[in-house]
């Protein structure tokens, strides 16, 4: 289901591997300080200013950049205890 719970609940992160397939995401994202940097991360995408969900949710839910969406949205799995934790934080059955 793409209700978008977990695109607007937990914080998002990318790394320069993320960016660098994916260009929208320098361009949108904010990028993290390097002495703040740990491991992989290097861009946050949620939360942002004045955006109440991840940069590239669209208004139908959907996420704009998903053919190239950062590496830890491809592993976050549908029915996971995450999943449903996103969604019973935002109210959703
Ligand atoms: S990049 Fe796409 S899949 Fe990942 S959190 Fe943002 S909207 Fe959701
Ligand atoms: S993975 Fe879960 S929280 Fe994320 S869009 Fe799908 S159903 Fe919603």
């Amino acid at each position: 289901m793409d209700c978008g719970a977990c695109c607007r609940c937990f914080p998002i992160f990318a790394s320069e591997s993320d960016a660098e397939r994916e260009p929208k995401i320098k361009d949108e994202g904010i990028r993290i300080d390097d002495y703040l940097r740990k491991g992989l991360i290097a861009f946050r995408l949620y939360p942002l200013p004045f955006l109440d969900t991840c940069a590239f949710l669209n208004e139908d839910k959907l996420c704009r950049i998903y053919e190239t969406r950062p590496e830890v949205c491809r592993k976050f799995e549908p029915g996971s205890d995450q999943c449903i934790e996103a969604r019973r934080r935002l109210g959703i059955e």
